[in-house]
């Protein structure tokens, strides 16, 4: 197909997905508009084992010459609980939600991959598998797709995201890791309440809150090398209900960030220490609740080189990857599979989930083509290796 042809084809599609943001776990007619048009163009699509199945989100394949080797293109399709105020004549329909991180312009690209693939599929030295996850925004997505087994047999995955503050059309790629390892924690903190005029028959969890808070902030400021990039961030704090009465009670929770995932769990350990201390100054009972909610995105260094050499010799413009404080689940891949995950600018006036992101869609056909060229090449590669 010509690009020019593609690049209207893709604008009409993600036009489409841009008004119907649906929210995590919750894709349904959005799974079910990628269905409709992988089966208008004769793309299979991979049933998943019974008992594993995907409630949404979908797995899309095309083999080429032979079965084996498999590589994986994934995207992600769900939006994010934002009301739109970007004022695009196609903005969101579904009330209070909205592709604010861009999910519909990745889904919009590799379903071009998907057209292009298979208009090439007797040259493609074995599978690809075009992954269509669920769940991308703090869900459960990667877990879901993992845990179905459909990636079982895949060697290589690549993954997209655009770059809200990149030109448009250029492509980020850097080896390592580009996004955070994100941790969650809840604190609960049990002292003994009393009058708000007689402190001393208390053990106030006001102040041992406030105590915590200050005393976890020398975990970055002063703890932490400064070239090396941590967040410890109180999001929610909970505590008491009147003026005069102090609580028994209260309540934090918040967030832990680093760039590898020692460092996080070295995060959480300090976080820890920082409790048990204050349980003891402070005279009072305090519990950490803490979880991994992902691992940090890690670009196989051999398979970055790969990618920029691949997307180079497209005519795009390679550039170091715009590192960010988020997670994203794309890392759970990377745990099992070397991969990439690359981005693409879209020079949007603001930055990813703010309610004026706009996705300048004049590169979809260019992603998509990017998309293509590494399965071609990774398969044309890895067949060699066999
Ligand atoms: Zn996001
Ligand atoms: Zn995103």
């Amino acid at each position: 197909m010509k690009i020019p042809l593609l690049q209207d084809k893709l604008e009409y599609y993600f036009k489409w997905f841009h008004q119907h943001p649906e929210p995590s776990n919750q894709e349904f007619e959005t799974t079910k508009r990628i269905r409709e048009i992988l089966r208008e163009e004769g793309i299979e699509i991979v049933e998943t084992a019974p008992g594993a199945e995907l409630k949404t989100g979908l797995v899309a394949r095309i083999q080429g010459k032979a079965g084996t080797p498999v590589v994986a293109l994934r995207c992600d399709i769900d939006a994010l609980p934002i009301n739109e105020e970007s004022g695009l004549p196609y903005s969101s329909l579904n009330h209070g939600f909205m592709h604010a991180c861009g999910h519909d312009f990745h889904t919009t690209s590799l379903l071009g991959a998907a057209l292009l693939l298979n208009e090439e599929r007797e040259t493609l030295n074995g599978t690809v598998k075009l992954l269509f996850q669920p769940a991308e925004e703090g869900g459960d997505g990667a877990l879901q797709v993992i845990e179905s087994h459909i990636l079982d047999d895949v060697s290589e995955i690549y993954g997209i995201h655009v770059a809200a503050g990149h030109e448009n059309g250029l492509i980020g790629i850097s080896p390592g890791a580009t996004h955070a390892a994100v941790g969650i924690f809840s604190i609960s903190i049990k002292g003994k309440g009393s009058h708000g005029a007689a402190p001393h028959y208390a053990r106030d969890p006001i102040v041992a809150a406030a105590q915590l808070i200050n005393t976890a902030q020398v975990i970055v400021s002063r703890n932490t090398d400064p070239f090396d990039q941590a967040v410890v961030s109180f999001t929610h704090i909970k505590a008491g209900s009147t003026w005069n009465v102090i609580p028994e009670e209260a309540w934090l929770e918040g967030t832990l960030r680093a760039f590898s995932d020692e460092k996080l769990s070295w995060l959480a350990e300090r976080l820890r220490e920082c409790c048990n201390a204050t349980e003891k100054a402070m005279g009072l009972r305090i519990d950490l609740n803490y979880r991994v909610c992902t691992v940090a995105t890690n670009n196989d260094p051999e398979l970055s080189e790969f990618a920029a050499e691949t997307a180079r010799s497209l005519g795009l413009t390679v550039v170091a990857s715009q590192r960010a404080m988020g997670g994203e689940d794309f890392a759970l891949y990377q745990k099992i599979i070397p991969g990439v995950f690359w981005t693409i600018g879209i020079n949007s006036p603001q930055g990813v989930h703010h309610p004026g992101f706009i996705a300048d869609m004049s590169r979809l056909a260019a992603a998509s083509s990017l998309f293509t060229a590494l399965a071609q090449r990774s398969l044309a590669r890895l067949s060699k290796k066999k």
